[in-house]
């Protein structure tokens, strides 16, 4: 088995698109060299060895890799005309992490390695230069001290053993900058170093380059595993099995003085994807100095340059004195970056993120990379490289995360303006978005002020109204699926949720983060997309939506072949979504709509009524608002399918627990208040989300059904009459037996027919379920076989596929993603393996019985890519999701077709 792939002078063994086994940054580097362009020689040893070195231990790796790795040195002594270990010529080499998935600055690498105090003489005669010599050499120390032996702090809080050296030594020379050291300073700080090492390990620092190379390459293996990178792997959906690859590299050095530099460069803006090069370079410095902030870096071009002193008040003359761009400083350098740079990304075929070296006037390239970038950056790039001609439609389509489509969509926050914005708390980010606004407690009182941020404890659907007058929704308690975030996402709200330092006082009025006390009126702002809280008001933007967004979506819909629907319960969110391209309405929930002024009143009669009579009576009262409604949402989605669910949750949920609206309540009724608490008392159920809910509501109370029934036949019907073309579809919720379904179809389809007499007229129309109870997915083809359409409520299946409650799950989910029992929350990102399996049985159980039965998904995972790519697979008619995130839907749905 070949461990190891060398590259250097124009020849590669590997190439671009090997990153499975060289990792990104060695597949890349054998690349640069295929097509030409200045590369320092080295190797790469593969990933795969990271996985061996976890299995058989340190000794035996070396043993395996010792042959290849000699050969690779080898090479490299050739081409670069030196020699690894020895002390006139020395070879010194870097050795870098690079993982399949760029996982910037998460690992380790270690820079001009092969150097001892005999060596670092050797560099100084041969290059003339004792000040550059001695400084590589104590970098190395410092670097290898801290990645190989340890001498890294475990805790923040604590600093690192050599910078506090490197600070002391500053200090008793009265000096500020690395610069400035002297030589003797230099040599004083690598003996400290010394020194510090052997007290902390009790062993001397390696001599022999050989020791230190296996050293540093077993390093850069346990740095795959360490918390940085396990976290960031976490993040962003990266597999632990990977493993990280090793690059071992000739060093090119851009501290030889003057002539010499580094820096990092992007072929295009990262942040708006404007098609200007930019990137900033230091002279006379290293590696990572760049990005470390120990100096200020100047910027590549002169434009840019211009444009920083600008921002920073730097006078042009200051700028050109001070801080001049490179293509100032070296101009005929800068020509050649600015042609490599082009090459590379007419190459790669997208922006390029780049690190190079300056060495006495010679440029070389140290990595390249598609560079990381904003949703509006990664739009923008991917319509002008395929307005260029460089890209096809369908790559274009495939260049953009549907996920990060939503940062588009909300406002942000002013890049400056957040910087300088103090961090209060961090919470989960529920609903992305950026808001300001002052604090308000209750959500009746949303419109105190003109912007208000509504923060509590948890909401519940009574807060609905308040929720959508705030600007955002702040929460001390609740995941990611908890009331506030699903109904804020479905807004399109910024939200964040389960913001655990919150103190909240209804009484006082007041909230308290960490000994602060804030007061009703004060001004938070929230970013729903990173979960932060900041004091004060920090300035908002609404991003504008290109052209190029409208493109996109267009794109996809030719190659789409699913569907997409949204879930709405008011015409305004479907007429939102309509105009986010939604082709229907999935869910329509018509318990929202109970809860609006003086419906709530006509809905608790009837939960309260003890009579049939006396329910029958009070849903007389609901069946004009519930008419009007649905004849709002009918006539948005005209022409559309429009799913309506019948009465779900528990009745509890509708019915007042405070004292004195009871009262009230009683004296409206005209009863006494004790019969308004006996009844709310018997509505409380031990488990309400396995209780009294769903079609069995409509089953011990027919007339509801019926109600609902009638409202949704005569909007239809009033609609027809306008000559508006309205398709209901009616969804019977929670069946897990054929008989509970074939019960409520009759009562609709019964009332149907009832209506249509007394109006002497039709229209078509459907009756399905959901199918959210494992039964019902089990036993689908006897529901199939009468039902018109299916929906999988992925919400409630998930809760029962699990049997985790879905509003409990807080207290272990942690626990049991930590533990790696679970990769993901099952209720963010669909569980294909297992309720993926019923989803597939139900869907082709159901097609056995009734070929042309219609199936969709309304969950909350109907807008999250991989479940939609799931439905695409399970050929699903469609996905239905809140109405922001129908875009990301209708672009996932065309990758899962592409
Ligand atoms: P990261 O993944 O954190 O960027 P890298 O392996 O890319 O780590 O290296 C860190 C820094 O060291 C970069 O600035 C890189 O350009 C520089 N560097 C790495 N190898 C060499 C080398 N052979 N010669 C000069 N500089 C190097
Ligand atoms: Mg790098
Ligand atoms: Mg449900």
């Amino acid at each position: 088995k070949k461990r190891v792939y060398t590259f250097g002078n124009g020849q590669a063994e590997g190439k671009a698109d090997m990153k499975d086994l060289l990792g990104g940054k060695g597949a890349n580097l054998a690349e640069m060299n295929l097509i030409g362009v200045p590369v320092p020689p080295g190797f790469t040893i593969t990933t795969e060895v990271c996985t061996e070195y976890n299995q058989l231990g340190r000794d035996k790796v070396v043993e395996l890799l010792k042959p290849e790795v000699e050969q690779a040195i080898n090479n490299i002594e050739k081409l670069t005309g030196t020699k690894f270990g020895d002390q006139e010529n020395p070879l010194l080499v870097s050795v870098r992490s690079g993982a399949r998935a760029s996982m910037p600055g998460m690992m380790d690498t270690i820079l001009n390695l092969g150097l001892n105090d005999k060596a670092v003489e050797g560099i100084a005669r041969k290059s003339g230069n004792e000040w550059f010599a001695w400084d590589s050499y104590r970098r190395f120390v410092q670097m290898y001290g801290d990645v190989v032996l340890g001498m890294k702090p475990d805790s923040k809080e604590e600093i690192d053993p050599f910078e506090k050296i490197i600070e002391e030594l500053k200090h008793e020379k009265g000096i500020k900058l690395d610069t400035e050291f002297s030589v003797a300073d230099l040599k004083e700080l690598v003996s400290r170093f010394k020194v510090a090492v052997k007290e902390k390990t009790n062993n001397d620092f390696p001599v022999s380059a050989w020791e230190q190379l296996w050293g540093a390459v077993m390093a850069v293996f346990n740095s795959w595993n360490n918390h940085r990178a396990i976290y960031y792997r976490r993040l962003n959906n990266i597999p632990d099995e990977w493993g990280t690859a090793v690059n071992v590299q000739a060093m090119v050095f851009g501290n030889m003085g003057n002539s010499s530099a580094t820096g990092v460069a992007f072929s295009r803006d990262a942040a708006t994807g404007e098609n200007v090069f930019n990137g900033e370079y230091l002279i006379n410095a290293q590696g990572e100095d760049v990005v470390a902030g120990i100096r200020t870096p100047q910027e590549i071009t002169i434009e840019g340059s211009r444009k920083w002193a600008k921002l920073q008040g730097v006078s042009e003359e200051e700028r050109r004195e001070k801080y001049p761009s490179l293509e100032e400083t070296m101009p005929e350098l800068y020509k050649q970056l600015y042609a490599t740079q082009q090459k590379l990304e007419d190459h790669y075929r997208d922006m390029q993120d780049m690190e190079f070296t300056i060495q006495e006037g010679k440029l070389w390239l140290l990595q390249t990379r598609n560079g990381k970038r904003t949703g509006a950056a990664m739009v923008k790039i991917a319509m002008d490289l395929l307005r260029e001609g460089k890209i096809d439609e369908k790559t274009a389509l495939l260049r953009i995360e549907p996920e990060k489509l939503d940062e588009l969509l909300h406002p942000v926050f002013d890049t400056v303006a957040i910087r300088a914005a103090n961090v209060l708390a961090k919470g989960l980010p529920a609903s992305p978005g950026a808001a300001t606004g002052r604090i308000i407690f209750f959500a009746d009182e949303a419109a105190k002020f003109d912007e208000t941020i509504l923060v509590r404890i948890e909401t519940s659907p009574e807060d609905l109204e308040g929720m959508n007058i705030a600007k955002g929704i702040l929460t001390a308690r609740g995941g990611m699926t908890s009331h506030a975030a699903v109904v804020a996402r479905g807004m399109g709200k910024c939200c964040v949720s389960g913001a655990g330092a919150l103190q909240i006082d209804y009484k006082a009025r007041t909230l308290t983060i960490n000994g602060k006390v804030f007061n009703e009126g004060d001004w938070i702002s929230l970013n729903g997309s990173t979960g932060e809280v900041y004091e004060g008001k920090v300035q908002t933007k609404m991003p504008d939506l290109s052209g190029d967004f409208n493109t996109i979506l267009e794109a996809s819909n030719k190659y789409a072949k699913l569907k997409v629907r949204t879930n709405a319960d008011s015409p305004k969110d479907a007429k939102a979504a309509r105009d986010f391209g939604a082709e229907g309405i999935g869910l329509c929930r018509t318990e929202h709509m109970f809860f609006e002024g003086e419906r709530i009143k006509a809905m608790r009669e009837m939960i309260l009524a003890s009579t049939t009579e006396g329910r029958k009576r009070a849903l007389a009262k609901l069946l004009p608002y519930q008419r009007s409604d649905f004849e709002g949402i009918l006539e948005a989605m005209a022409g559309y399918g429009v799913t309506i669910r019948l009465l779900d949750p528990p009745l509890h949920e509708f019915v007042p627990h405070q004292l004195a609206t009871q009262r009230e309540l009683a004296q409206e009724m005209g009863v006494g208040i004790e019969v308004i608490k006996a009844k709310v008392d018997s509505l409380e159920e031990f488990n309400p989300m396995l209780g009294h809910r769903g079609c069995r509501l409509g089953i011990t109370y027919p007339e509801i059904t019926e109600m609902q029934t009638r409202a949704i036949i005569e909007a239809a019907l009033n609609l027809k009459a306008k000559g508006v073309d309205a398709r209901p579809e009616i969804m019977i919720p929670l069946v897990g037996t054929i008989k509970e379904f074939r019960m409520q179809a009759e009562v609709i389809r019964s009332t149907a027919e009832k209506v249509f007499a007394e109006r002497n007229d039709r229209i078509d129309y459907k009756v399905g379920t959901m199918i959210e109870i494992p039964r019902a997915a089990l036993t689908a083809d006897l529901i199939a076989a009468e039902a018109d359409f299916f929906s999988f409520g992925t919400n409630d299946l998930t809760q029962m596929t699990f049997g985790y409650s879905r509003d409990d799950i807080g207290s272990f989910l942690p626990v049991y993603i930590e533990k790696g029992i679970l990769k993901h929350d099952p209720f963010q990102v669909l569980d294909q393996e297992g309720v993926g399996q019923l989803i597939k049985m139900g869907t082709e159980k159901g097609r056995t019985a009734k070929p042309e039965l219609k199936v969709g998904i309304c969950g909350e995972h109907g807008g999250e890519p991989s479940a939609i790519e799931f439905c695409h697979k399970v050929k699903m008619d469609y996905v239905s999701c809140s109405p922001f995130r129908v875009p990301i839907a209708r672009l996932a749905a065309a990758q899962a077709a592409l």
